[in-house]
């Protein structure tokens, strides 16, 4: 079974994206005891698949300009071509693993589970897997069956990355195979998003507020805290819709991807579009007056608590133990 598990590597500015350590411990927890394989396409990708062959039991490397960007349409028949059957190939759940997934696992008449956040275990053939509706309200618990294979797309973050080194992969040169590919869809430009007066993706604490803050008047609230508490002040979406932060403040899926040792999140719910830009595990504070939110199954530790009420009194005591 182990040669038929594959992780499809994104990689960033010559470096594996996050996702492709937490990829190997969902593909572990879905297959105890195996050791996956990696798939990396790109243009001069050498560097990445020495970065993952720690981690892989093999590396398979499709090295081509036109490979460059990550292009769906291109990967496809790539994929159809190289997996073989029976194969299961995981990807992360972004804009990218969205635009391959569903189309490729209709290509290899393979199941697909898309958005999985966690794994209840294999019975057989059949997969059960946990995703989460209604912006994370909800878990359901689905059961498919992957006895021909499966194309699964698993949320960043939803995973702890594997430690690396676990493996000793050989890299495995497969560009020929990526030979001739053509595609209508073009790459025309990278825009990076304005990086604002603070850059919350280098920040170590931060604290950030959520719609639960109630009012934009109660924001200095927050500030005080967060001065008290030498940390970088962040923010769910409706807080920069209603204008009050400005939107580099953003944590989440079409916000900033932040790694802090700590986060505070206070008045947040904890929709998946929010968590999912939270990496690296940190300490995670969560105060929410309902103590059914979301945000409390991923915390660290949870306070059920009415903001107006503790912040304060947060703020007073952590100035007085300085
Ligand atoms: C395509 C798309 C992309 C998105 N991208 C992002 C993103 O990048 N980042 C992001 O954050 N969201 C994003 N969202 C929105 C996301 O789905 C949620 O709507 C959003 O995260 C909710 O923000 P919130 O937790 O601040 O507000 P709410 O969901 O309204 O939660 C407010 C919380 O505050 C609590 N609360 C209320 N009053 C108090 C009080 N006095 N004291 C304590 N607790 C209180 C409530 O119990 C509640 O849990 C996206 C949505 C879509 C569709």
């Amino acid at each position: 079974m182990d040669a038929k598990i594959f992780v499809f590597v994104t990689h960033t500015d010559g470096k594996a994206d996050d996702s492709a350590l937490e990829l190997v411990t969902a593909a572990r927890s879905l297959f105890p005891g195996c050791t996956p394989s990696a798939l990396v396409a790109g243009s001069g990708v050498g560097p990445v698949c020495q970065e993952v062959a720690a981690s892989f039991g093999e590396v398979w490397k499709f090295d081509q300009a036109a490979l460059a960007y990550p292009n769906a349409e291109l990967l496809r028949p790539l994929l159809v071509k190289v997996l073989p059957a029976g194969a299961t190939l995981l990807l992360a759940h972004n804009t990218f693993g969205l635009d391959l997934g569903p189309g490729l696992s209709v290509k290899l008449g393979v199941t697909y589970v898309p958005d999985v956040v966690g794994v209840d275990g294999l019975e057989g053939t059949t997969l059960r897997a946990v995703r989460q509706e209604y912006a994370g309200q909800v878990s359901s618990h689905v059961h498919c069956d992957i006895a021909k294979g499966a194309v699964i797309t698993v949320r960043p973050g939803a995973f702890k990355p594997a430690d690396a080194g676990a493996a000793a992969g050989q890299v495995v040169d497969r560009s020929e195979d990526a030979t001739g590919l053509a595609a209508r869809r073009t790459f025309v430009e990278l825009i990076q998003a304005e990086a604002g007066d603070i850059d919350i993706t280098r920040e170590d604490v931060l604290v950030s507020v959520g719609r639960g803050i109630g009012d934009k008047e109660n924001i200095p609230l927050v500030e005080e805290l967060v001065e008290a508490m030498g940390a970088a002040l962040s923010c769910s979406r409706p807080i920069v819709d209603a204008k009050w932060l400005d939107k580099s403040r953003q944590v989440g899926t079409s916000g900033k991807t932040v790694k802090p040792r700590v986060y505070l999140a206070l008045g947040i719910s904890g929709s998946f579009q929010h968590v999912g830009g939270i990496k690296g595990n940190p300490f995670l504070l969560a105060i929410n007056k309902n103590p059914k939110a979301a945000i409390f199954q991923v915390a660290t530790i949870g306070v059920v608590a009415d903001l107006m009420e503790l912040l304060p009194v947060l703020t007073e005591k952590i100035l007085k133990s300085k």
